[in-house]
């Protein structure tokens, strides 16, 4: 398939939405972003990279990170982490605390900011320090050493993470937190702030397609963890809006409030998409639109 005239149709389809929505306010330091960006790459299984647009412009991941974090809890503690977090739909936005008080401090599914900081505590207990081994891995898997933490976006969570912080005290309240909160904290927003480009994401998300092997050869997970991944992914991966995302992109896909979206494409590719403008529900709308488009297009999903 001629990816790469597949990414320039896309891309003309989708500019009129470019700016659409409204970047993430909550965050000042995600605030200030110029909403009139797009890019989008895909990678094939062999690390080839297509890409068109703001594809190679670094741009904060956030909740993005949260399915890389699963993964290295897998790879590290196996199954032992989903006795502390759930793989079920929420129903909820992705910084709720309703559930978690008639479900005993136990998150839905370790994609809402809740569940992510189960497993980030996870890992923290498991490797001493969770932020710095999903950096080294993310600049392992995407080859670029370049690929690092934004210490404003860090420090702009930090100075307004009230609900995150109540998320885990709380959690913490029914004894599923490890280490201390302040702490954990931390690491999650250093997670969070991590920048990369569509081009980093999409060669750094290959295990997903690669059925858990990484970019040097090695087994990350096995083949049926990956699947488990990209199941909860395709359920749990875009909050209250995981449904409508399945219907119209029909890919398992993680998006995060900088307005990026990864999509998987088992046994085939890796896409990356961004752009800043996000909807009601914190997904970036011409990001859903361009995946939208990939799979009308091409015909490649997983159903
Ligand atoms: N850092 C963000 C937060 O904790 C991540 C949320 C997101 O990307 N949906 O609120």
């Amino acid at each position: 398939m001629d990816y790469q005239s597949v990414l320039e149709r896309i891309a003309q389809d989708v500019a009129p939405l470019i700016g659409s929505g409204t970047p993430a306010a909550y965050i000042p330091a995600l605030a200030d972003v110029d909403p009139r960006q797009f890019g989008m790459a895909l990678a094939d299984l062999d690390g080839t990279v297509y890409g068109v647009g703001d594809w190679q412009v670094p741009f904060s991941t956030q909740s993005i990170t949260k399915v890389f974090a699963l993964a290295l809890a897998l790879a590290e503690g196996g199954d032992s982490v989903w006795d502390r977090v759930g793989r079920e739909p929420s129903g909820n936005p992705f910084n709720s605390l309703v559930q978690l008080e008639y479900e005993n401090g136990i998150p839905r599914n370790p994609f809402i900011n809740a569940g992510a900081l189960v497993v980030t505590d996870r890992l923290q207990t498991l490797t001493g320090d969770a932020s710095s081994e999903l950096l080294t891995f993310l600049q392992q898997e995407s080859g670029n050493p370049d690929v690092g933490f934004d210490a404003e976006v860090a420090a702009s969570e930090h100075d307004h993470g009230d609900r995150n912080a109540a998320v885990a005290h709380f959690m913490a309240s029914y004894g599923n937190i490890d280490n201390p909160v302040p702490a954990l904290l931390d690491h999650y927003f250093w997670q969070c702030s991590i920048e990369m480009s569509c081009a980093d994401l999409a060669l750094a998300a290959r295990f997903l397609s690669r059925h858990g092997l990484r970019a040097d050869g090695s087994r990350l997970l096995t083949r049926s963890e990956a699947k488990q991944i990209n199941a909860v992914m395709l359920t749990c991966g875009t909050y209250d809006a995981a449904g409508e995302f399945a219907y119209r992109v029909g890919l398992p896909g993680k998006s995060g409030v900088g307005g990026g979206i990864v999509a998987v494409v088992p046994g085939t590719c890796t896409l990356a998409v961004w752009s800043p403008g996000l909807d009601a529900r914190g997904n970036s709308v011409a990001g859903v639109a361009a995946l939208d488009r990939f799979t009308t297009l091409t015909g490649l999903s997983v159903f």
